[in-house]
């Protein structure tokens, strides 16, 4: 069990000139608050504050957030009131708390509670983000001390904890807490096939050890013959729920799994990334149609990399992630990072340089604009009507949680819709004129039945006639709300 002084000790590396004796007073004070109460495990309640924040000091996160995190229980379970907590601790520690709060305990009393504090959820992730944030730690707490609980309640929590929050955690980019989110909730859901998966990676990751002993001095070698800085080499195991959804991808078949073990090489620069993969590639054979480049065309999440699968040592075969650290930094704090890139004052060179450029210390909001459209189109979307709130849930997870394609126009405008969307879902997306007007499609160049499964990096080419009509049938197989809700809406009017 982590103590406040393991988190304090954390933050200082993170953040060395900070102040921290604030984060120790806020403990005291919610060790104090919270006196006395018991959480279903039966441990004192104070654990599950210092477990909130210690998930946010490890995704890096700034002081009022490890504060808030501290406190984010005190305003609905305690004596404490709101103007105490202002008086102590300010204005912005107050409004983070107060978001969680608001968000409300989900209590599981039906669909209909559960999908008001789901939009509650969205209104305060637009205000700041970082209340969300604070919800997915206090979550992931949640889950590790879930077998406290009766086991339908586990089965309910855990299922909408994988079905919610983990892919919320993955929009926002964030694909460590990810990971960890779907990793616990996996055990409770599908019991037999975690205990047998966590089996089968050991055994297998016994063996992958030596080999990558081999592997790691060899790469590191010839990168070093043609000049490549390495900043550093790792690898990383995958994480066990993503591995069952490939391997029911692949029929079980472990054989299909390149990524069990992939090996990150961190390089300085963009330049460098692409000179380590042609190096990489030239010294090892690449597998087909394993050539992966987000750093050209990033995911929809914000994700960038090279990837790339190669016949290594003794036919191993093994994935190669290349990356600059900026870029691995926001894989895995995704949206977090920002904080720490505008709040740090030790800023690696890069950050350092786009700080100075801007002239000021809390700049890099530009590009969390950015990040932030997709948190702007949820909260949109959620102002629509939906008809019930099992709708609601529906449309959600399909349209913000189900996991990305992306597909090109002809100009080369890269447009992201979720797995399973068809033509007629992307020509709404594109302009709801087009989507009406539609009556054909080329995908890559070959006409194709209109409600055809788009696949990842299609070229897709609408075909549209002035004056034609949605057709009603095109709501069998749209997936999209915002395409459902234009068909509808054009027979409304007309
Ligand atoms: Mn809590």
């Amino acid at each position: 069990m982590t103590s406040i002084e393991q988190i304090i000790q954390k933050f200082k590396n993170n953040n060395p000139s900070e102040d921290t004796k604030d984060i120790l007073r806020a403990y005291h004070f919610a060790l104090k608050a919270h006196r006395g109460q018991k959480r279903k495990s039966g441990e004192d309640y104070i654990y599950h504050c210092l477990g909130t924040a210690e998930t946010l000091v490890e995704l890096k996160l700034d002081k009022e957030t490890i504060i808030a995190a501290l406190l984010h229980d005190i305003l609905d379970d305690t004596e404490a009131t709101k103007n105490q907590l202002k008086r102590e601790f300010g204005e912005e520690v107050f409004n983070l708390v107060q978001g969680v709060c608001k968000i409300g305990k989900i209590k599981y009393r039906g669909q209909e509670r559960m999908t008001e504090n789901l939009r509650k959820l969205f209104l305060a992730m637009a205000k700041d983000i970082r209340v969300i944030l604070i919800k997915l730690a206090d979550r992931l707490h949640n889950m590790k001390t879930l077998d406290a609980l009766p086991e339908e309640k586990q089965k309910r929590i855990a299922l909408e904890t994988l079905e919610i929050y983990a892919p919320l955690a993955y929009r926002l980019g964030i694909g460590e807490l990810k990971g960890q989110l779907e990793d616990v909730a996996f055990s409770y859901v599908y019991p037999t096939e975690y205990n047998e998966i966590v089996k089968q990676v050991e055994n297998k990751y016994v063996k992958w050890e030596n080999h990558l002993k081999e592997i790691i001095p060899s790469v590191r070698k010839v990168l070093a013959k043609k000049g490549i800085k390495v900043i550093e080499i790792h690898s990383r195991t995958k994480h066990y729920y993503s591995l069952y959804k490939k391997l029911l991808k692949y029929d079980m078949n472990w054989h299909k799994i390149y990524d069990l073990v992939a090996l990150r090489i961190i390089v300085p620069d963009i330049e460098s990334c692409y000179a380590t993969l042609g190096i990489i590639h030239k010294e090892w054979r690449p597998l087909i149609g394993r050539i992966k480049d987000y750093i050209a065309i990033t995911k929809p999440n914000g994700y960038q990399s090279l990837h790339t699968t190669i016949f290594c040592h003794k036919g191993r075969i093994i994935e190669f992630q290349i990356r600059t650290p900026k870029m691995h930094e926001e894989a895995e704090y995704g949206i977090a990072a920002h904080w720490y890139y505008s709040e740090n004052k030790n800023l690696k060179e890069y950050i350092r340089e786009k700080i100075l450029k801007q002239k000021s210390k809390r700049k890099p909001e530009e590009e969390l604009k950015k990040e932030l459209t997709w948190v702007k189109q949820l909260q949109e979307w959620q102002k629509e009507k939906f008809s019930s709130p099992q709708e609601f849930i529906d449309s959600l997870k399909i349209d913000f949680l189900k996991d990305r394609i992306f597909v090109f126009t002809p100009n080369g405008d890269v447009i992201d819709l979720p797995e399973g969307a068809t033509p007629i879902d992307f020509a709404y997306q594109i302009h709801s004129d087009i989507g009406d007007q539609c009556v054909g499609v080329k995908i890559n160049g070959k006409l194709s039945p209109i409600s055809e499964q788009l696949q990842n990096g299609q070229l897709i080419e609408i075909m549209t006639q002035k004056n034609k009509k949605p057709n009603r049938d095109w709501l069998k197989f749209v997936k999209t709300s915002q395409a459902k809700s234009r068909i509808k809406s054009w027979y409304r009017k007309n």
